[in-house]
């Protein structure tokens, strides 16, 4: 299997987040690249740079309002008095129906969902470069490639239409499903990160071309807090098609492969032409995050039984954080999905 990745991806280098209102350094860390490389590498990847496919596929799922805000925020943060040095929101819309701010901090918190995904000077770049490993990973699948892996990163499942966050700013599987929708009917994105996939459920909530499910820590007592729970079912035309599998904590490998099962029926049930991965490791027993129990070998397991269903497949990176077993999880997933 092929990997997808530019080395710009590198360069956004976000400092801090706030946890439970207290600063920490923020662990989206670009380091998370070489682990991720040196696991796809063990797995026998050979790693290729897509190409610049400019904002086409990326406005394909999110607003213009929103590319500007991102492409130009940084320079326009810094013209303010006394900012902090990367873009970082501190008031929000309680409800989003209202007028559009002029403001630079009025838009940080319009368009940032938590403190999680600091903007700076390179933020842009490397979320543009992360967007087209994804497009030239759905891109080598179209071309006939039974499966494909896009290391993105900076991450994309928390991001929605309009709205950065969790260390998020390009939804890059929902561009990836969207960029497949080109010559496919149906689409299924299957989530397997530790934390639900809540920008991507936004982004398809009313639609039925593309289903989207997704398995995480049960969001009661875990972010992304409002999104993740069994009831969220889909809207008007989208109605029955999302599915939310919440787990939980410290749900080991049996339990996540047993929610796996309900995922892949639903899946089959759909039917479609391609499917999405998005692939957190971050449900590993060892991660910082700490949420679920997943083994390595469990990562191996679940590739086993997602390469099972048969179909094109494009593999988005998502979370996954710095801890000593993090290029064995990615090389664990696809060398599963490669012997199935
Ligand atoms: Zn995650």
């Amino acid at each position: 299997m092929k990997t997808f990745h530019a080395e710009e991806q590198k360069r956004h280098d976000p400092k801090m987040f706030l946890s439970s209102g207290a600063p920490q350094p923020n662990p989206e860390k670009p380091e998370r690249i070489e682990r991720l490389l040196s696991g796809a590498r063990a797995a026998g990847s050979e790693i290729i740079r897509p190409r610049d496919h400019g904002l086409k596929p990326i406005s394909a799922i999110h607003t213009p309002e929103y590319l500007d805000f991102l492409q130009n925020i940084f320079l326009r943060w810094q013209r303010i008095e006394g900012a902090s040095e990367e873009v970082i929101p501190n008031i929000h819309p309680l409800v989003r129906s209202g007028r559009y701010p002029a403001s630079a901090v009025g838009q940080a918190g319009y368009h940032m969902a938590d403190t999680a995904c600091p903007i700076s000077a390179d933020t842009w770049g490397s979320a543009c470069w992360s967007a087209w490993s994804a497009v030239e990973a759905t891109e080598a699948v179209l071309a006939g490639e039974r499966s494909a892996y896009a290391l993105c990163r900076p991450p994309g499942h928390h991001a929605f239409a309009d709205v950065a966050g969790g260390f998020c700013f390009f939804n890059n599987s929902a561009i990836a499903a969207q960029h497949l929708l080109g010559s496919s009917k149906r689409v299924a994105i299957l989530d397997v990160d530790l934390h639900h996939g809540n920008g991507t459920q936004g982004i398809f909530y009313r639609r039925n071309d593309v289903l989207t499910v997704s398995i995480h820590a049960d969001p009661v007592r875990f972010y992304p807090f409002f999104w993740g729970h069994a009831d969220e079912r889909g809207d008007g035309e989208g109605l029955g098609y999302n599915l939310n599998l919440p787990l939980p904590r410290q749900t080991a490998d049996a339990g996540f492969l047993e929610a796996l099962s309900a995922a892949l029926r639903r899946i089959q049930s759909f039917a479609p032409d391609a499917l999405v991965v998005a692939l957190g490791l971050d449900a590993y027993e060892g991660d910082p995050f700490g949420g679920l129990s997943v083994s390595t070998q469990g990562f191996s397991r679940i590739a086993e039984e997602i390469a099972a269903l048969g179909l094109p497949t494009v593999i988005v990176q998502e979370g996954g954080y710095l801890c000593d077993a993090l290029g064995d999880n990615l090389t664990a997933f696809l060398t599963g999905y490669a012997s199935t």
